[in-house]
């Protein structure tokens, strides 16, 4: 039990701590923080003093949580170690109660440096759902599709923090009658997915194996993967998405430690053919995390992240098989999570089956694809120790015209 009233019970109690980063109207120097109920915690202030282990302090003397994510996992596990007896341990609230901030006075900020941005393609009912609509008259999932996490890389430098404004992409498309017309995407689209953040770099050459996961990667956000579906379908071949894609891509602001998320291991889908060997993972699991896509605070959707097909230890192994070297703040998206049931399925694309078949809203207005002004918030929950719930920090945002 902790301390800090009202943190008991609630998606930020004390198994979950995730990290973010953080202001204040007193205090405009973005620093990082860990959460704890309706608190965020300075974690500059905190190293400030003799608390924490000397050899991890400067790390959070740092405008984010770069330093913190490349100190390794070692350090991750030392201080959450640290914080929890901070945070449960009565006698340290007289003295350390003075570094809680309360949520609704803090600004927060991006959490950390973007270095590279890839995005996969994992969930079987998803990339089925998408087949089905874009090729009615073949198999829905292409060869390669069950052979290897099908991804690409995107752009680090528009993945924006939770709650920043989306602004309606121009491009080109084609519309109805075939013409190429230019103009505000029609069909602006959201992606449910799950992000993980890799802390822990590695040299030009070296592939990580499945089985190093925890080694490299730090924690994981929820990411909202904004598509405009009708720049998409014009733009993507033979290269892939583009101007579609890279106008925005929202994060959480709190980072979970994938520690935190051990009691939320559970078994992953068999595969079948068996990945090759440097896809085999010696532990296979999935985390058991369902997902909810709320429009104008409306839940359209709850995807479970637990059934996709490639994990997100696989999809580092791919990513790094080729030599490809990962850098502190590299982030990979899990790729759209969609379960079997049209009340799981995480894009507007598959909920309105390719805008063909509209969602009705409880106030009586429909939607396909976004309009103006609409806001999409994707939240998520995962089983904590002892029956206790564990809730992720909401990615959301707003369309502007
Ligand atoms: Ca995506």
């Amino acid at each position: 039990m902790s301390w800090v009233e009202g943190a008991a019970g609630g998606p930020f109690g004390i198994h979950h701590l995730p990290y973010g980063v953080f202001s204040t109207a007193a205090d405009p120097h973005p620093r990082p923080a860990v959460r704890i109920g309706d608190f965020a915690l300075d974690l500059r202030e905190l190293a400030a003093g003799p608390f924490l282990l000397p050899w991890i302090r400067p790390a959070f003397g740092a405008l984010d949580l770069g330093e913190f994510m490349a100190a390794g996992p070692a350090a991750w596990r030392a201080v959450r170690l640290q914080l929890t007896e901070l945070l449960t341990d009565d006698h340290y609230a007289a003295e350390y109660e003075h570094l809680l901030v309360p949520i609704d006075e803090v600004t927060m900020h991006r959490p950390f440096a973007v270095a590279d941005f890839v995005d996969f393609y994992s969930s079987e009912h998803h990339a089925t759902n998408l087949g089905r609509m874009l090729r009615p008259d073949s198999e829905p999932l292409l060869p390669n599709w069950k052979r290897l996490p099908v991804g690409y890389h995107g752009r680090a430098g528009t993945v924006v923090p939770s709650g920043t404004p989306i602004h309606r992409p121009d491009g080109q498309s084609k519309g109805p009658d075939g013409a190429i017309e230019f103009g505000p995407s029609r069909r602006l689209d959201i992606e449910a997915e799950v992000g993980f953040v890799v802390g822990v770099g590695t040299e030009l050459g070296e592939a990580v194996a499945p089985d190093r996961f925890t080694d490299h990667v730090f924690g994981l956000v929820l990411l909202n993967d904004w598509s405009a579906r009708d720049l998409q379908a014009w733009e993507y071949q033979p290269l892939g998405p583009f101007l579609g894609k890279s106008f925005a891509t929202s994060i959480g602001h709190w980072v979970t430690p994938l520690e935190a998320l051990d009691p939320a291991r559970t078994d992953a889908p068999a595969q079948d053919p068996a990945p090759h060997d440097y896809l085999a993972e010696a532990d296979r699991f999935a985390y058991d995390l369902t997902l909810s896509v709320a429009l104008n605070g409306t839940e359209v959707a709850r995807p479970p992240f637990a059934q996709m097909y490639w994990t997100p230890a696989q999809q580092l192994a791919h990513m790094t098989v080729n030599g490809a070297s990962l850098r502190t703040g590299d982030l990979y998206g899990s790729g759209t999570v969609s379960g079997p049931e049209k009340s799981q399925w995480g894009s507007f694309q598959e909920l309105s089956w390719g805008g063909k078949e509209p969602i009705r809203l409880p106030d009586g207005s429909e939607r396909t694809f976004l309009e103006a002004g609409d806001t999409v918030a994707i939240g998520a929950t995962a089983p904590g120790p002892d029956g206790e719930t564990i809730g992720l920090g909401e990615v959301a945002g707003t369309v502007t015209g």
